[in-house]
């Protein structure tokens, strides 16, 4: 019989108790529905490359298959199983529609130059999966003791529960029905308002592998939504997100100064003793006490709710660059934050979003100003023109 596993690494870089009890509770219910089809799941604890090895002799396997993930640690997994385990290892794709290895073998430039591939390729990615054979064989269903697991993790608990959303794969697909039904429709139109608040919300579900791209991509392509609201979401959820995957995988320094484009550097290293009018240390912007009751109230929403506006996630990073001493301290900033407080932190759209925003990547140069050099620049003011700021503050602050 067909077997599933995850296996709970005894800590991982920047989790906390939100992002931990969302994953084991999505966990559960995959756990439930893989049992149902007859695929006893089993949850392991330790090492992943070890136990999986371990896993795959008792049960006598006669291959392994692991999802593509370009990020460094689970790559180390990956490698650390690879060496440990005496069968076949297999990998596929199912982070990405068309494969990241598939697409491209090199570090794409741009949205540009990737988009362009998925016009010829989409087509022969973008179909049902085939039905699930039926498992004739049976074997034993694992008990699992999921309070037992997360207890053993002991995760950082200043980073509290969130209410909403909720976990697992059956709410990934309400959310969906319930995006396609009443967001979609206007998403081309308002989906930089953080007011109006037309996105999904199904990074949560896509990071921690609740929801399948494949599967809201069909849903999307297929529903009565106009052109122009289906073509801008599937630009985000497939153009965007696979450059993303495309950036981590061919770049070893994705989430380091090194890995910025050279121009980008350049004009930053250009621009490293302008004077700066406000400097914060990591403790003030990660309580909010800046300045800027725009920041604050949008860091106040990531804390709070563990998601932040994707519009003001661009203006939120470009400011920590403007009031950080350093670049290199920025960048690391705004990933220690995003990664702490973000449902769908510690992803390769994360790494990708702040190095976009405030190194340039997939971008180009900009009109010249003090500390920025030619990165684009986004202002307080410029927000108040396309959104009702002081009602985004009033929601989201109390003074
Ligand atoms: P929707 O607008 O409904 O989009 C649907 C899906 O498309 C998203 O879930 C995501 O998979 C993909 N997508 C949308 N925008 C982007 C984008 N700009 N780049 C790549 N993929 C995109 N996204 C994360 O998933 N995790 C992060 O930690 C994260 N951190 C970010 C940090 C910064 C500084 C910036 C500028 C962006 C970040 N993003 C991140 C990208 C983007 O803001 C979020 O994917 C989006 O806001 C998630 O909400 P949603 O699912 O409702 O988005």
């Amino acid at each position: 019989p067909c077997h599933a596993a995850f296996c709970l690494a005894p800590s991982f870089p920047g989790a906390a108790l939100r992002h931990y009890a969302f994953m084991l509770e999505g966990l559960g219910q995959t756990a439930r529905e893989l049992n149902d089809l007859g695929i006893p799941f089993h949850l392991l604890e330790g090492e992943p490359g070890i136990q999986i090895a371990r896993l795959s002799r008792d049960l006598n396997a006669g291959g392994v298959v692991t999802d593509f993930d370009p990020l460094r640690v689970k790559r180390a997994w990956q490698a650390q199983a690879a060496a440990a385990l005496e069968v076949e290892f297999l990998e596929v794709d199912s982070h990405n529609i068309v494969p990241c290895r598939f697409i491209s073998n090199k570090q794409e430039w741009s949205a540009f130059t990737l988009r362009k591939k998925f016009t010829r390729l989409l087509e022969h990615f973008l179909h049902e999966p085939e039905p699930l054979p039926e498992q004739t064989a049976r074997a034993e269903i694992p008990q699992i003791d999921w309070d037992g697991a997360l207890r053993r993790l002991d995760p950082d608990r200043a980073v509290p529960l969130v209410a909403n959303p909720r976990p697992g794969p059956d709410a990934a697909r309400k959310q969906l029905a319930e995006f396609i039904r009443e967001r979609l429709p206007r998403y081309h139109l308002e989906r930089n308002d953080p007011i109006a608040d037309v996105q999904s919300g199904l990074s949560p579900y896509l990071h921690f592998g609740q929801l399948a791209p494949l599967r809201a991509a069909l849903e999307v392509s297929r529903s009565g939504a106009p052109a122009a609201a289906r073509e801008a979401f599937l630009e985000e959820l497939i153009v965007r997100s696979e450059l993303a995957d495309n950036y981590c995988h061919f770049n070893p320094d994705y989430d380091r100064w090194e890995g910025l484009p050279a121009w980008a550097r350049r004009t930053l290293d250009a621009h490293r003793s302008d004077m700066r009018e406000y400097v914060y240390t990591v403790r003030e912007f990660e309580d909010g006490l800046t300045h800027d009751s725009l920041w604050n109230a949008a860091q106040a929403q990531m804390k709070k709710t563990g998601k932040m506006h994707g519009f003001l996630r661009m203006y939120w990073a470009k400011k920590i660059l403007e009031w950080s001493e350093t670049p290199e301290q920025a960048q690391q900033t705004a990933i220690f934050l995003n990664d702490r407080y973000s449902l769908d932190g510690r992803d390769p759209n994360g790494y990708v979003g702040v190095a976009w925003s405030m190194g340039g990547l997939h971008d180009r140069p900009w009109a010249e100003r003090p500390v920025f050099g030619t990165i684009r620049y986004m202002s307080r003011a410029g927000c108040a023109r396309r959104f009702d700021l002081a009602r985004f503050v009033d929601n989201h602050i109390k003074y």
